[in-house]
């Protein structure tokens, strides 16, 4: 027990690291990271979030502020910064495309000047450092599922290429700080996350299609509906960002749901745990929006022993009572 009640599982200890694990997590504000914030702490980690709030909240991490295991430092992470981990998760990035759109520069500072921080940072303190990636440096594929292997099909002069190719970058500088320095570096390429504690006006289809359908609104769908695109739990993602971390194998690997659907067939599900009477709307899309996306995660599973576990049916019923709550009163997000 810690001087607050809390109870401390013992970090799982990892080679090189003595005694208990202190984790930095750039974008530890936002949706991905609090959930990871969630479980590294439960699991008795040393955490330190590092976040600039651009699309992060602090009622994302308010349940932890007083514990003297966790610190919120309000930084960028474009510009440098001194402090001491065992590991760094850097998540720093906005990842919706109305939020990555906003500010395109911004966007390719933040994964290229940010993610170069973070690697010169990690490379000072001898720290193994976890990159999230995304499903998005394949682009609009040519191939699929889409494989590891595959080198991707992305315009680079587009509107989504400030987070695409910014995050092929940030890919690049991570294999050569391994390659030029032998830091210890893991790849995640995640594929669409969804769950509690996404921002409101996150914009991207799950959240909107949730909130429109609570609001009794039509759900926008962009284009005719026939993309689709592979929608992950957040539990699922936690549960391989850390096996990745503290496993033996550097990556780039998948960690998304293969299970694929249509954006029409989205609408029927979050019809069927939201509201029945919800009614659609075709608008215009998004140019440059790849057709399909769908993971190949034979290398999750066999490297990491991970694969999902929470069907999309399942996963819309647990992000429904956060959305509902935070709609009615403007109530922080539920702690879990
Ligand atoms: P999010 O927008 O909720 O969180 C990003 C966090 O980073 C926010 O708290 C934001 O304030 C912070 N941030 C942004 N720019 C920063 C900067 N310059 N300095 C410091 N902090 C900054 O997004 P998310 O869904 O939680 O995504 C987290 C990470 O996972 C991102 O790197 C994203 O690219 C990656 N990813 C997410 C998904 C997904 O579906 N959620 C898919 C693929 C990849
Ligand atoms: N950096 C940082 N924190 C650190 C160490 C480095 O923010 O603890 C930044 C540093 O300012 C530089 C970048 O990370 O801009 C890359 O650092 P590295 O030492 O790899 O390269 P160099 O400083 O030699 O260009
Ligand atoms: N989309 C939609 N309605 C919305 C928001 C998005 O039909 O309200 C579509 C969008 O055009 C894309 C898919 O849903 O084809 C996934 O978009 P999202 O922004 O969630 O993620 P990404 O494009 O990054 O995969």
């Amino acid at each position: 027990m810690d001087d607050k009640g809390n109870t401390l599982i013992k970090a799982k200890p990892r080679p090189g690291v003595k005694g208990i694990n202190r984790v930095l997590v750039t974008g530890g504000a936002g949706f991905v990271g609090s959930h990871l914030i969630d479980f590294l702490m439960k699991r008795g980690d040393h955490v330190m979030c590092l976040d600039n709030f651009f699309t992060g909240s602090r009622d994302n991490i308010a349940h932890h502020i007083g514990n003297p295991r966790f610190e919120v430092i309000r930084h960028d992470v474009v510009e440098p910064i001194l402090l001491e981990c065992d590991q760094v998760y850097h998540l720093a990035c906005p990842a919706s495309p109305v939020h990555y759109k906003f500010n395109p520069v911004k966007t390719i500072k933040t994964n290229v000047i940010g993610t170069l921080n973070m690697l010169g940072l990690a490379k000072r303190v001898k720290a193994r450092f976890l990159l999230t990636s995304t499903s998005e440096v394949y682009g609009d594929p040519l191939q699929h599922p889409q494989t590891e292997e595959y080198w991707g099909n992305v315009n680079p002069i587009g509107e989504r290429s400030c987070y695409d190719e910014g995050k092929r970058c940030a890919e690049t500088l991570a294999f050569d700080y391994y390659r030029e320095h032998g830091l210890e570096i893991r790849v995640a390429r995640i594929f669409n996350t969804y769950g509690p504690r996404m921002a409101l006006d996150d914009g991207r289809v799950v959240s909107n299609f949730v909130k429109q359908a609570i609001e009794n609104t039509p759900m926008t769908i962009y284009g005719d509906g026939s993309q689709t695109r592979s929608f992950q739990y957040v539990s699922d993602l936690v549960a391989g960002l850390v096996a990745l971390m503290d496993g033996e194998h550097t990556g780039p690997i998948n960690i998304g749901n293969p299970g694929e659907f249509t954006m029409k067939e989205l609408a029927d599900k979050v019809r069927e745990v939201v509201n029945p009477d919800a009614t659609t709307v075709f608008k215009e899309n998004t140019s440059d929006d790849p057709g399909r996306r769908k993971p190949d995660i034979s290398k999750a599973k066999k490297l990491l022993n991970w694969e999902p576990k929470v069907p999309l049916i399942e996963g819309l019923k647990l992000m429904e009572p956060d959305f509902r709550k935070r709609l009615s009163g403007g109530d922080e997000p539920a702690a879990k």
